[in-house]
């Protein structure tokens, strides 16, 4: 039995009862009781979140949960948030639409006492200790920032943002996903996708190798003569390398052809062809590009990004930047040593930061990191893998704890029923 949108839902149980019906709508009304002028009044000690993804939503629940004293505003572009945790079953037409994955923040912001701020931050002002919004402007004490990627788009000549509508990342869930899928759904059966992943560090290790993965199935049951070109800028596959060449070969062999240090550099969006290093084109029917990332735009406009302009540097305990005091950057935008930009990562960091910022708030002592991550892939929709490390920090530095956790032994059906109860678990706690 195929993993259908029913079957899914239950299996989903309470994140379910949370999701949207057009999930892959943007804007909407804001989302929170109360105006935005009310929730621009600073009332008594404050800290404003950037970001309702998967670093934020916890940062803002577990500073209220652990001090109600503190007024917490969330502030979130959008008033939904799809996950991309689960978007590449919904490219293997295994999820109907993207609304198990789709959550809203009324539950978080109501149990919580949460202001929520449906507006888009444009300026920080670290020395005044003000957020800039398309609403108005805020006062913080502290001040959370988990804005997740953006692109490095001038390191890929001609993926500008008209390009992403014909060459689609979807490397941020919604409506870039919605469209991939289309183009799948539209192309011949013999035809070609081409898939390129830009060099590590990148949002999702594993990412573009389950995608490939999800694509295949996707190719396998509708259109069997197809096939898929993955070029990997990265020598070889940067996560859980030989479970995905072993289960490649055993379901989707001849249709997957890898390709390692293949670095895409420019795109011919009238031809659908990828340029690699000016030296060799590839063409495909529909062409998946997911370019090289750095930290949140707003991140790397408050001048919260190190030397290299890419990532945030931070204090490996209380994720404090270390360009600008009392500001603290978690999830993908940060350098968290090991720790992988993932979800989980972000979830993690997100509950030893807020707890620190408690603890600072009240002249307490900080505590030290304790992080985890699991990383689960779907090769087929009843087989899956996975990676998982608990992490502390040596010598400020954040590192794995040898011998703390690694891969699954094979694929097999167990780690896919664990993957669909981490989601369930996940999306709930973001939401409630
Ligand atoms: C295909 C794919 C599959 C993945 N699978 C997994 C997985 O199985 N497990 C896992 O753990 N991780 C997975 N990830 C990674 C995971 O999605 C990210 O690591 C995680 O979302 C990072 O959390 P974050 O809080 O840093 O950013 P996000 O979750 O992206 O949240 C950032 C939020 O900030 C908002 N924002 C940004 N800038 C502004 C602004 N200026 N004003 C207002 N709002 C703003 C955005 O709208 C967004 O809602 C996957 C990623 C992809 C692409």
């Amino acid at each position: 039995m195929t993993l259908d949108r029913r079957n899914f839902i239950k299996l989903l149980g309470g994140a379910s009862s949370l999701a949207l019906a057009g999930c892959a709508s943007q804007g909407g009304p804001a989302v929170s009781a109360g105006s935005a002028n009310e929730i621009m009044a600073k009332t008594g000690r404050r800290v404003v979140v950037i970001g309702g993804g998967y670093g934020g939503t916890i940062a803002a629940k577990y500073i209220r949960m652990m001090d109600k004293s503190i007024e917490v505003v969330l502030i979130e572009r959008n008033d939904h948030f799809v996950s991309c945790p689960f978007s590449n079953l919904y490219l293997g037409g295994i999820l109907k639409d993207l609304s198990p994955l789709t959550i809203k923040y009324d539950k978080l912001a109501a149990n919580h006492g949460i202001k929520v701020l449906q507006a888009e931050v444009t300026a920080i002002d670290a020395a005044a200790h003000t957020v800039v919004t398309s609403k108005g402007t805020l006062k913080y004490d502290r001040l959370v920032v988990s804005p997740g990627v953006d692109f490095r788009r001038e390191e890929v000549k001609g993926y500008d943002k008209a390009a992403e509508e014909i060459m689609p990342h979807a490397w941020k869930a919604g409506p870039q996903t919605v469209l991939l899928r289309k183009q799948l759904e539209a192309m011949k059966d013999g035809g070609t996708v081409v898939m390129s992943a830009p060099l590590a560090p990148f949002r999702c290790p594993p990412g573009p190798y389950e995608r490939a993965s999800m694509i295949a199935y996707y190719l396998k049951q509708h259109k069997p003569k197809s096939k898929l070109i993955l070029l990997d800028a990265n020598p070889s596959i940067v996560s859980k390398g030989p479970l995905f060449t072993k289960g490649w070969k055993k379901h989707y062999d001849g249709m997957i052809e890898y390709r390692g240090a293949k670095k895409v550099t420019e795109v011919d969006v009238k031809n659908k062809t990828v340029i690699i290093e000016g030296i060799e084109d590839v063409k495909g029917d529909v062409v998946n590009l997911i370019p090289p990332q750095r930290a949140g735009d707003i991140a790397v406009a408050a001048g919260l990004v190190g030397d290299d302009k890419r990532w945030c540097p931070v204090n490996a305990d209380t994720f404090e930047s270390t360009k600008h005091k009392d500001i603290h950057v978690i999830g993908d935008a940060s350098i968290a040593g090991a720790m992988p930009k993932s979800g989980y990562s972000a979830n993690s960091e997100a509950k030893v930061c807020a707890t620190n910022i408690v603890n600072a708030l009240n002249g307490k002592e900080i505590v030290g990191l304790s992080g985890i991550n699991t990383c689960y892939s779907y090769i087929t929709d009843k087989e899956a893998i996975s990676v998982a490390a608990v992490y502390a920090v040596k010598d400020g530095k954040i590192i794995a704890v040898p011998n703390s956790g690694g891969v699954s032994p094979d694929l097999n059906e167990a780690e896919a029923i664990y993957a669909k109860s981490w989601l369930n678990n996940i999306l709930t706690e973001m939401s409630s």
